[in-house]
């Protein structure tokens, strides 16, 4: 008999794997639980109640949502199967029952109709029986290789796991199950310490170790169908026709359907559409199978309805709010929105918090200062840039208060530098004014200029976005502080050192060579020394006179800081004028001329059509030229007549000297045909150019490169007028 037992054992396991039939264990559960009278009445008592309630309700469906905790029970490591793949089975499950599968479409138009929405949903559990946060799936390691249907997989001293209560969810159990079965369910009924569905780790979820054809899930769909009362579709009664699912629009079906059957597959004289082979409660293969009828959806709602027997569920907070007496701390704070010297510190809301005790502190610190909200943030303020704090935080609940959080830790960002500008420097220094100038400073927005009398003891500032200032109304011959800070956007930088300066004091004009004769008085030159004058009055007429002791040199005059308006004449020891320089607009000259003979030249200076400035102080310099004149066979000739007629007068000869072009700017009376000689100092021309002035303002360039080194004069005529100036080659 036992030689006889193992062959059939044997063969029978040959085709489960050859075939890969669906094999489920639920009814045979219910056999094992129904040699119990009490369930036996408990089940009639269900069916009835689904019966009334079918038929009075039958279209009602509210909403169900499902708690459910998996329980992994496992011997090897392969069964100890993942996270994800016990999510991906609950994916499955609210698909299928809220008829979002994405199969549903396949449903043959015969009993498309007749496909339902069963508004049953499912969780995993965020709060444990004890109402403390869970993540819904228990994993128990166990010594057993495998469970039967006798539900050992379900108790802790038989290897497994013990149920949670089964008021509050659905228990599913994931283990190696024996002898070729799937999964098996407990019908509604049973003992609340079994009450749940088993499903093989093989066949379970959508990823993982889920086997094909078994791996879409369905399952545990089916399993489920039976935890929520349903019989499979063909009645149970083998091969008959008078078995019954309790279900009035499923088909009458013989048996059971395997595998991915052909659409319509007609049994006990039920076509044209013969059996409702996709249908979760039959045994068709996971990928063949994708509805439930209205009628199995009615029936499952039934336990729901008040007063069924799985009507607990729906007051289960297994998915909902934890436990109101718990009191958790939140999470670690974090910190925003940080600057140097504030920061947002936040924090996820706690279950049941009143409000939080907030707390902070420098990281170097020992004691915190603490803040209570009921916000989940704090704004922290006046902290110190580039510097460690920390962060906690505690719920405070109306049963007390939670432990702290997790520490955070921030660092205020660093200040940022704000460099000083370059110490300031001044320049066109006179004795009212002077220009400071300072190098720019990198990230600078404006600069804080500031200067004062040295005597003084405070500042005036002033901002500007420019790297210089032009202070004016200065005293002269005064000592000055200035110095400057760079304003940036974090800040104002140091100050500069301190540059001190004076202005031109009042007091060195002490030259002042009146002499209103042609003849007067003149101030000796000595060679590169500075003079200095002042044109004091509108008949002030300044004489220089430079003993020349050696002929045919070349001598340079600088003079700066003349009033705009003035006028320069050259003579030589005959007292006859060989040149002349009138300038309007410009304040320096320089004149070079060669010296023919030995001998005592004058140069006389004056403000022009009466300019004067009393307070003006200009420098007259005279030194020996290395420029090269041409040589001179001539004798000096007298240079013509000048005769000043408003009629035609040069304006500004420049640059003077220059190198390359001259600009010869003059103005003319009326519309005149004028030309412009350029001669020598030898008075030998040069250059004539013709030129048709208009009236009023006139510039003409001339070309001065390819002429020699030295000394010109500019004529200018209109046949009858005259206006020259000189200027210089070099
Ligand atoms: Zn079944």
């Amino acid at each position: 008999m036992k030689k006889i037992f193992t062959m059939v054992a044997a063969i029978a396991m040959a085709v489960t794997f050859a075939n890969a039939q669906r094999n489920c264990g639920s009814m045979e559960h219910l056999q094992q639980m129904s040699t119990d009278p009490q369930v036996i009445e408990k089940r009639q008592q269900i069916e009835a109640f689904t019966e009334e309630w079918t038929r009075n309700n039958g279209g009602d469906r509210a909403l169900v949502t499902i708690p459910v905790v998996v329980h992994v029970v496992y011997n090897t490591t392969a069964e100890n199967i993942s996270d994800a793949q016990v999510l991906s089975q609950i994916n499955v499950l609210n698909a299928d029952f809220r008829k979002l599968n994405s199969d549903a479409a396949n449903v043959p138009a015969a009993f498309s109709g007749l496909a339902a929405d069963a508004n049953i949903e499912f969780c995993l559990a965020s709060t444990d029986p004890n109402g403390a946060t869970t993540t819904g799936i228990t994993r128990t390691s166990t010594t057993a290789t495998s469970f039967s249907t006798n539900d050992g997989v379900k108790f802790s001293t038989s290897g497994g796991k013990n149920a949670w209560d089964a008021t509050k969810y659905l228990n599913i159990w994931v283990c190696d199950i024996s002898g070729g079965i799937l999964g098996y369910a407990q019908f509604p009924g049973g003992s609340a310490s079994t009450d749940g569905v088993v499903i093989d780790y093989q066949y379970y979820g959508t990823t993982g170790t889920a086997t094909a054809p078994f791996n879409k899930g369905r399952t545990a769909t089916h399993e489920v169908g039976h935890w929520l009362n349903l019989y499979h579709i063909w009645g149970d009664d083998g091969t008959g026709c008078t078995g019954t699912d309790s279900v009035s629009d499923t088909p009458n079906q013989a048996d059971e359907n395997y595998g991915c059957p052909v659409f319509p597959q007609v049994s006990c004289s039920n076509g044209p559409n013969g059996d409702m082979f996709m249908n979760y409660m039959d045994y068709t293969d996971d990928a063949c199978m994708y509805m439930f009828s209205t009628g199995q959806a009615s029936r499952m709602q039934a336990l729901f309805a008040s007063g069924g027997f799985r009507a607990g569920l729906l007051t289960s907070n297994g998915c909902g709010a934890p436990n109101p007496n718990l009191c958790n701390a939140p999470g670690t704070p974090a910190a925003s929105a940080i600057t140097q010297n504030s920061a947002t510190i936040s924090w996820t809301a706690a279950a049941n918090a009143l409000s939080y005790n907030f707390e902070y502190k420098l990281s170097t610190a020992t004691t915190w200062t603490s803040v209570n909200t009921t916000s989940t943030s704090f704004g922290l303020t006046g902290l110190t840039a580039g510097t460690s704090y920390n962060v906690q935080v505690q719920t405070v609940c109306s049963s007390g208060t939670s432990v702290f959080s997790a520490t955070g830790t921030f660092s205020t960002t660093s200040a940022v530098t704000c460099n000083a500008p370059g110490t300031p420097s001044v320049s066109a220094i006179t004795q009212t004014g002077a220009t400071v100038s300072w190098t720019a400073a990198s990230g600078a927005i404006s600069y804080n200029f500031q200067y004062k009398l040295a005597s003084a003891a405070t500042y005036t500032t002033v901002s500007t976005t420019s790297t210089s200032f032009v202070l004016t109304g200065l005293t002269a011959g005064t000592s000055y502080n200035t110095r400057v800070q760079t304003v940036c956007s974090a800040g104002t930088s140091a100050n500069t050192a301190v540059t001190t300066f004076s202005t031109t004091s009042s007091t060195t004009c002490t030259d002042n060579y009146e002499n209103n004769n042609t003849t007067g008085t003149a101030k000796t030159i000595a060679v590169n020394t500075n003079l200095t004058a002042r044109i004091s009055s509108s008949t002030d007429k300044d004489w220089f006179k430079f003993a020349n002791t050696t002929a045919n040199r070349n001598i340079r005059i600088d003079i700066t800081g003349l009033p705009a308006d003035y006028d320069v004449r050259l003579y030589n020891p005959s007292g006859t004028q060989i040149g002349i320089s009138q300038n309007s607009g410009t304040t320096s000259e320089v004149i070079i001329f060669n010296t023919t003979t030995v001998g005592t030249y004058k140069i006389q200076v004056y403000g022009y059509n009466g300019a004067f400035n009393a307070s003006l102080c200009y420098t007259f310099r005279a030194s020996i030229s290395s420029i090269a004149f041409r040589e001179s066979e001539e004798a000096i000739v007298e240079p013509m007549a000048i005769e000043e007629v408003q009629a035609i007068a040069i304006t500004s000869a420049y640059p003077n000297p220059t190198s390359d072009k001259l600009n010869v700017k003059f103005n003319t009376a009326e519309n005149a045909n004028t030309t412009i000689q350029i001669m020598d100092v030898t008075g030998r021309l040069i250059m004539s150019h013709n030129y048709a002035a208009i009236e009023g303002s006139n510039t003409v360039v001339l070309d001065f490169a390819p002429l020699a080194n030295g000394y010109y004069t500019v004529v200018l005529t209109d046949g009858t007028n005259r206006s020259t100036t000189m200027v210089a080659k070099q």
